[in-house]
């Protein structure tokens, strides 16, 4: 039963933990287009720091954690961090969002040592264009390691496919195709407002053209989902994988969040979308207690508004880059 309710009655039970801001790829959506200063190793918390948090947070009814980063896997020693996060009381799953390109020598042992479900960013099926995206032709150790995954047999396999007008919205029916045959769920995720990330409102494919696009040349059936779930999800007649649709610009999930975050330099951000921060390390390494842990990150969630604002709104925010979050 989680304890971290907010002042709109949600009861948060899912933790994202940005394990570090580097990463090998270069995604325009989500590096601001004038650059980033990167943390240094010191800044970030360190593995006993984030178990010493996450084990917290686990007291308090978060009973699902996701790391994430930048590129988790770019943090060294990480099936460490992982065998560590995993016997965590309380802690039902362990979840991690990679961008794919070290998975192949890595997806077993992820597995062995406790993450159940992966996800996979991916935004192209084409060698060119992810190159295009990413700045690196990096396509093939990507499809190595979807394959990977495939093979070890995660509880759930997603791919997050953010989707952008006049980018690569003409491989939305590739991706479906592509899960025909496998236990895969494809999401497609509306691109959304960060830092310096090209964003405008016209680059938006929304949920409505997604879906549009896709019950043209497929048969859909909405499968039902958690109340807290974020993504929208439906089976395809005469397909093994499914389709998903995450929709924060256009028919927003704010009033169901279970979500809260932990940047890798040790911040608590109530939403996603809210500058606002509590930053704990500072205070762990002055020597606080568990206890005023826990007061800082109820106030920060006490801080959480009801929902994001409009999205040009969002645009104009001062806040942090997509990839000092983690998604
Ligand atoms: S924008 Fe904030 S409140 Fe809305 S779903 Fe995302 S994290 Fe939750």
């Amino acid at each position: 039963m989680s304890s971290l309710v907010d002042s709109f009655g949600r009861k948060h039970t899912y933790l994202r933990i940005s394990v570090t801001d580097k990463c090998n790829l270069r995604c325009f959506y989500c590096i601001p287009h004038d650059g980033i200063v990167w943390k240094r190793r010191e800044e970030l918390l360190d593995f006993d720091e984030l178990t010493r948090v996450a084990r917290i947070f686990a007291a308090l009814g978060i009973d699902k954690i996701r790391l994430t980063g930048g590129e988790p896997m770019m943090r060294k020693d990480l099936v460490k961090l992982i065998a560590m996060l995993s016997p965590i009381p309380g802690l039902r799953t362990l979840a991690m969002t990679t961008n794919a390109t070290l998975l192949k020598e890595n997806a077993r042992l992820l597995k062995q040592n406790g993450i159940k479900q992966l996800n996979i960013s991916i935004d192209s099926l084409r060698r060119d264009r992810f190159q295009q995206l990413t700045g690196r032709d990096e396509h093939q150790s990507v499809l190595d390691g979807i394959k990977a995954a495939i093979d070890a047999e995660f509880e759930t396999l997603k791919l997050n496919v953010v989707t952008i007008a006049g980018v690569n919205e003409d491989e939305i029916l590739d991706f479906v195709h592509f899960i025909k045959d496998e236990s895969i769920n494809v999401r497609f995720i509306e691109f959304m407002p960060f830092r310096n990330n090209n964003w405008q409102i016209d680059r938006v494919v929304t949920y409505k053209e997604l879906l549009e696009k896709i019950a043209g040349e497929f048969e859909l059936t909405p499968i039902d989902t958690e109340p807290s779930a974020v993504a929208k999800d439906f089976a395809i007649k005469g397909h093994r994988g499914t389709v998903s649709f995450i929709t924060s610009m256009s028919d927003s999930f704010c009033s169901t969040c279970n979500r809260i975050r932990l940047t890798a330099d040790g911040s608590v951000k109530s939403c996603l979308f809210y500058p606002p921060e509590i930053n704990l390390r500072d205070r762990m390494r002055a020597g606080a207690s568990d206890a005023e842990i826990v007061e800082m990150i109820k106030y920060s969630l006490a801080l959480k508004p009801e929902a994001h604002p409009p999205a040009e709104e969002i645009a104009a925010l001062e806040n942090r880059a997509m990839i000092e979050i983690g998604g």
